[in-house]
């Protein structure tokens, strides 16, 4: 054994690491675990003193062994336990950078709808509130004023009636949301039916197979049978036609979608609302709609004002929008309003008084940070009405001239046509030779995120690229990448992937 592996366990490993360490670092060791190897690389001049390397290029290796001339890391770090002393904050900071370094340029990335950008203000003001916990009324009562503020002004974009008592609250996002709307549904059918003295033990939804996977998850987690209506070659969205046939006296909810995650288009709201309110006459029933706005849900308003998918519709009870989507903020912010108190039921609603104070709360989740529901209400400061109309219809002709610019090359199909959201789904002509996962995989090497996926049964004989257009996706950076993407098409022209058809299928995760 040479001098340094004899060291006892929790001094530093090489008597020259001194000088240059921020801090002893002891080496991790399981019990039972074999020995680990011991490296220090540490110079001193010009001298270098390397006792025995940790091979780094080990990926299935349980330590991680980051180098920067060993200035700060001396020792492997345990990758999976947590490590037993503690480090310097700068040290903790560059190693996390390094391999954050490993993920996609958020810039870069089309894939998601979830905003990338905020301005520096926004990101300061964050930053001052990531300590407080929004849950937590009484002892930040202002921060519980905001809230409210941004659920009203919300409630006033979704055109809730000015007469009516609309309600919500802030949620993680719009999956949160969008079960706890349809929660609330469930429970005020199940108690009409148990006034009526009517068994409530069947409930059911109806949602066409466009929406996004939280509405199944809603259906299995809450025990509610789910009617879903499939889509087919060159359908996509849903109508009244498709819904009128499921509903009945067991229906808690009908569900339609403004931007579906896969095209970007927006199911037929105000033809099924026609149809509810037509069934609820003629059968008695009071069948809710609730609209998922995540995607579409502020850019309509500013965008399309005249579209009436919202609560100028009467059976819309309820809508969710993704304020992390085009409300512009950062991910982990959604919402939900109702359009009247009566919508949701008393029993559901949690009176907590234990944090000071009596305070109401409906939500799947608890403690959270205030952070973000700060940047919702500086975004709708900072912008008025004026500048979200600016910023959002910037993008939406983005997407239409980047859609135009794609399908002149006569390879694409854009789905939906002309985007009425700054979303364009593109179906590839001819795919004999290859296919959009090449597309995706072969634009990826130029930086470019742009998912390949196909759609959901029975549309699911075509796949597409989905590209959104956010704030920061400027026209100079759109002339870029449709520059890379002729770039790639004539490269895969010119050598064609030997197994076009079976390759990746899978697809990408969207959200
Ligand atoms: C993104 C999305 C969701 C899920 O929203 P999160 O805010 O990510 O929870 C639900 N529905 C639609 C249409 C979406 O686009």
């Amino acid at each position: 054994m040479d001098q340094v592996s004899r060291r006892p366990r929790w001094t530093p490993r090489c008597k020259w690491a001194r000088p240059r360490c921020v801090r002893p670092i002891r080496v991790f060791r399981k019990p039972s675990a074999p020995k680990p190897e011991v490296y220090c690389s540490l110079t001193q001049g010009a001298r270098p003193v390397l006792k025995k390397q940790v091979k780094t290029s080990d990926a299935g290796s349980s330590t991680i062994a980051p180098t920067y001339g060993c200035r700060s890391f001396c020792e492997p770090i345990p990758r999976y336990e947590i490590p037993e002393s503690p480090m310097d904050p700068r040290t903790v900071k560059q190693l996390v950078q390094d391999e954050l370094n490993l993920d996609g340029n958020p810039a870069l990335n089309l894939a998601s709808f979830v905003t990338t950008w905020m301005d520096p203000e926004a990101n300061e003001l964050m930053a001052m509130c990531v300590n407080k916990n929004f849950i937590d009324q009484d002892e930040y009562p202002q921060t519980q004023k905001i809230h409210e503020r941004v659920v009203s002004m919300l409630a006033h974009l979704l055109n809730a009636p000015e007469q009516g008592r609309a309600v919500g609250t802030v949620t993680i996002g719009s999956s949160e949301a969008i079960m706890l709307g349809l929660l609330a549904h469930k429970r005020s059918w199940q108690h009409r039916r148990k006034a009526a003295g009517k068994p409530a033990d069947r409930p059911n939804i109806i949602y066409g197979l466009d929406v996004h996977s939280c509405w199944e998850k809603f259906a299995n987690y809450f025990e509610v049978e789910a009617r879903t209506i499939e889509l087919g070659p060159g359908k996509y969205v849903i109508g009244p036609d498709d819904v009128a046939p499921l509903v009945d006296e067991n229906t808690i909810a009908v569900g339609a979608v403004v931007g579906t995650t896969y095209t970007g288009q927006m199911d037929d709201v105000a033809g099924i609302d026609a149809l509810l309110q037509k069934l609820n006459a003629e059968r008695g029933l009071s069948i809710p709609m609730h609209v998922d706005g995540a995607s579409g849900g502020f850019v309509m308003p500013f965008v399309h004002p005249d579209e009436a998918w919202d609560f100028r519709l009467p059976t819309v009870r309820s809508i969710n929008v993704s304020n992390h989507k085009y409300g512009l903020v950062y991910p982990g912010l959604g919402s939900l309003i109702f359009r009247d108190a009566s919508d949701v039921p008393e029993d559901l609603v949690y009176k907590i008084n234990y944090l000071g104070g009596e305070m109401e709360n409906y939500s799947l989740n608890f403690s959270r940070g205030s952070a973000l529901v700060m940047g919702q209400y500086y975004n709708f400061l900072r912008f008025g009405r004026e500048g979200y109309r600016q910023v959002l219809s910037n993008c939406v002709e983005t997407a239409q001239q980047l859609a135009r610019t794609i399908t002149d090359s006569g390879k694409f199909e854009v789905i939906g046509d002309s985007p009425m959201l700054p979303v364009i789904a593109l179906r590839l002509l001819d795919d004999s030779r290859y296919t959009v996962f090449h597309i995706s995989e072969a634009i990826r090497a130029k930086g470019w995120i742009v998912p390949a996926y196909t759609l959901p049964p029975k549309a699911d004989g075509t796949a597409v690229l989905r590209i959104v257009v956010k704030e920061n996706f400027s026209r100079d950076m759109a002339e870029l990448f449709a520059a890379d993407l002729q770039n790639v098409m004539q490269k895969l022209d010119a050598s064609p992937p030997s197994h076009a058809t079976d390759h990746g299928k899978e697809g990408h995760g969207i959200c």
